[in-house]
């Protein structure tokens, strides 16, 4: 079955290297993707850029393609969003269909931070996405919790609705929201680490200028 993969993130913008990451694991998995968008992310910072217009970015971007969509449920739940409440409401949602909840190197390493992590393989499969810059150095017990779930082919994975873990090797981008935000902070002009869609209208960028 075509599995459905989430992608989470602040998206503080969202960036050319979220799109092309979750595009290329799209085809790798043949999934539809969903960015959802993060309220209250529990382990960072609040966001520069308001809910409203981290979406508003995220649908400028995700124009004229039919692999990509935005997912705004946590934006609408009250509280903190944590992702194995998230992943368990799509589960309820969509029956037996494979599950792909989608991460970056960087934040895979984090894993066992996360809110009743270890359940989140109950619900989902996870699809570590290679981000260049990461020493992706895994503790011990994100090491022996995936050691008998990895797996190498997406084949293996669409058969089954949870359970496993798969690297993505994704076309390596090393382009973070953070570094964004720092250029336009100091008046740079960031063109072509952006989707273009962001530059449409000047307002859309104005939280980080005047930050
Ligand atoms: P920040 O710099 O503000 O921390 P970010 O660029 O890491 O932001 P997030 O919205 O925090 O973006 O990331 C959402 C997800 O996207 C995370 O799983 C992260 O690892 C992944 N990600 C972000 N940028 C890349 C990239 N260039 N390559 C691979 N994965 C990425």
């Amino acid at each position: 079955m075509r599995p459905l993969a989430i992608f989470g993130g602040t998206f503080d913008p969202v960036h050319l290297g979220h799109l092309s990451v979750a595009w290329e694991a799209s085809e790798l998995l043949d999934a539809d993707v969903r960015l959802m968008p993060a309220s209250v992310p529990p382990h960072r910072p609040a966001p520069t850029a308001n809910a409203a217009q981290r979406v508003a970015m995220l649908r400028a971007a995700l124009q004229k393609q039919g692999r990509l969509a935005v997912d705004t449920r946590e934006l609408e739940r009250s509280g903190p969003s944590y992702t194995i409440d998230t992943l368990s409401e799509l589960r309820a949602e969509q029956g037996d269909r494979p599950l792909v909840l989608l991460i970056g190197a960087d934040a895979f390493a984090g894993l066992p931070s996360w809110h009743r992590w270890q359940a989140l393989f109950e619900v989902a499969h996870i699809g570590v996405l290679s981000r260049p810059g990461v020493e992706a150095e895994l503790p011990a017990a994100l090491l022996a919790e995936i050691a008998a779930r990895r797996v190498d082919d997406a084949a293996t994975l669409r058969s089954l609705p949870a359970g496993k873990v798969i690297e993505l090797s994704v076309t390596p981008l090393e382009i973070s929201a953070t570094r964004i935000r720092e250029l336009l902070a100091e008046g740079r002009d960031p063109r072509y680490l952006l989707p273009c869609g962001l530059f449409d209208d000047p307002a859309v960028l104005a939280p980080y200028r005047n930050a």
